[in-house]
């Protein structure tokens, strides 16, 4: 029997010192839950195989595939604010790299798979519950159009994890164009290995800037790149209300990827105040601060290249990755704004465009209008049926001074109102993972029925077109849900 993976595995062979060689801990009875056929697909790996007892040991992470070289990774990172020098995978392996039927590198990682030597106080596993949660969001992303990691597979373990009670043990797998994080800069950057540093450094470049190897400030041309990523993937977030949560430096990925879904949420109410995870008690990564924290974020990158961007002088290094780094706001804004543009479904870019966004947005945190709903109910006044976006707000004569705005803004262009409308459809979701409707499908997953994860799957790998007898899932919380609180899930 052929292998089912056909690994290539970079990071292993190019960048010996920055990780650590190890095997995931027995699993007593894997059990492939669900399986991300289409992605399994796309990464010319057989589902079937997968599936089987054979692939179910590797996915659980009890047993290492051929070709595979299971390896955990050194790095650090910010959390809160606060440093902590040495993280690195806890809980995970990446497995390995394939190369995708796009001909992209894609790495395979294992999360809840065992303690390993940056365990410190960590049993290594985790559950079902935070892995199914990262499953959906990353599913929902992928269909919204959002660069992320993809979940390949939920695997049971057959093992209880002890988590506030017994809880049924998984695994999952995940798919990402690298694992490379902010946090694994830092690591080399704060024990002064220079040179491990420039090989990890010159490694990224290899890997997602490949255009930059000759360039004489490629180190400084790496912070712009990925400047620019994490610029247009918070713009995404936030044009989708998405709050991410604990956007730690070991959480934000080089490749612009989101990563790490732990206490994310969307929102349903627009507040730009909104925060969700039990522990993030000052609203450091409310949904509403998340540019401000990707730049500090990515000033703490700055960091950690210093010494790549000028051996010499660090004056110099340092004046040059301010700058760059001085662009983020204006990227992230003009990122932002073609987003909203489209959300409005404006074609051309005008001045009054961003006061006319930003009033509708204070006029929906007044009313506490549904973001999501909002949003898609703009198309109906396009089509001259104004009153699902009418019926949002509190004060409908400050609405209808909007709407007069926004009318005569829709004239200065000439676009047939159906195509206009049609492309604010693809835009606007209908479908998002509503708070609510995860967790009802958690709980149920964790007694053993996956019908409502099931649904739910179903609806938000379609979020933009409505799909009958689903319009429950395009709904905001009943009141009697009450205020979200979501938890790290480890
Ligand atoms: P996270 O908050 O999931 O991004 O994890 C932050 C750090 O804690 C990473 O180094 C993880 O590997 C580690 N970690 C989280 N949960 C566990 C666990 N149950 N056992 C060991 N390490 C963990
Ligand atoms: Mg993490």
């Amino acid at each position: 029997m052929s292998a089912i993976f056909t690994f290539d595995n970079s990071y292993a062979r190019d960048l010996e010192g920055l990780y650590l060689p190890w095997s995931g801990a027995k699993a007593p009875a894997p059990q492939v839950l669900r399986l991300n056929a289409a992605l399994a697909a796309e990464l010319g790996v057989d589902p079937e195989a997968l599936e089987s007892p054979e692939g179910a040991a590797f996915l659980a992470g009890s047993a290492a595939p051929e070709g595979a070289a299971p390896l955990a990774m050194a790095y650090a990172g910010h959390q809160f604010g606060g440093f902590s020098p040495q993280l690195g995978d806890g809980r995970a392996l990446l497995l390995g790299e394939v190369i995708d039927q796009n001909g992209k590198r894609r790495d395979i990682h294992l999360k809840g798979s065992g303690r390993t030597p940056f365990s410190r106080g960590g049993d290594g596993k985790a559950v079902l519950g935070p892995v199914l949660r990262e499953y959906l969001i990353g599913e929902a992303m992928h269909a919204l159009g959002v660069p992320t990691t993809r979940a390949l597979a939920a695997s049971l373990t057959g093992e209880t994890v002890w988590r506030e009670g017994g809880k049924p043990g998984a695994v999952l797998a995940r798919v990402a164009s690298s694992h490379l994080r902010v946090g694994t800069f830092q690591f080399f950057a704060a024990r002064g290995e220079t040179d491990r540093l420039r090989q990890l450094a010159d490694y990224a470049i290899a890997r997602h800037f490949p255009d930059l190897a000759g360039a004489p400030d490629k180190y400084l041309l790496l912070l712009s790149r990925v400047s620019d990523g994490q610029a247009r993937l918070i713009a995404q977030w936030v044009n989708l209300g998405f709050v991410h949560g604990v956007m730690n430096t070991d959480n934000v990925a080089i490749s612009g990827e989101t990563i790490d879904y732990g206490p994310c949420a969307f929102i349903d109410a627009y507040d730009p105040k909104a925060v969700f995870s039990s522990i993030d008690h000052n609203g450091r990564y409310a949904y509403g601060n998340q540019p401000n924290i990707a730049q500090w974020n990515l000033a703490r990158f700055a960091e950690s290249l210093l010494d790549l961007i000028d051996p010499e002088d660090s004056d110099a290094a340092i004046a040059r990755s301010t700058e760059t780094l001085g662009a983020f706001p204006h990227h992230y804004q003009a990122a932002w704004l073609a987003g909203v543009r489209a959300k409005m479904g404006l074609m051309k870019e005008l001045p009054a465009d961003l006061d006319l966004a930003n009033d509708l947005l204070a006029l929906m945190a007044e009313s506490h209008a549904d973001f999501t709903q909002t949003f898609r109910a703009l198309s109906g006044v396009v089509r001259a049926a104004a009153d699902g976006f009418r019926g949002r707000f509190l004060d409908l004569a400050a609405a209808d001074r909007w709407l007069g705005r926004y009318v005569g803004r829709l004239a200065e262009e000439d676009i047939a109102p159906e195509a206009r409308a049609a492309a604010m459809d693809r835009v606007n979701p209908i479908y998002i993972p509503r708070n609510h409707k995860v967790e009802a499908a958690l709980e149920a997953a964790e007694a053993g029925n996956m019908a409502p994860f099931d649904a739910l799957l179903g609806a938000i790998s379609a979020p933009f077109a409505p799909q009958a007898g689903l319009e429950a899932y395009a709904e905001p919380a009943p009141d009697d849900f009450g205020p979200y609180t979501t938890y790290c899930g480890t």
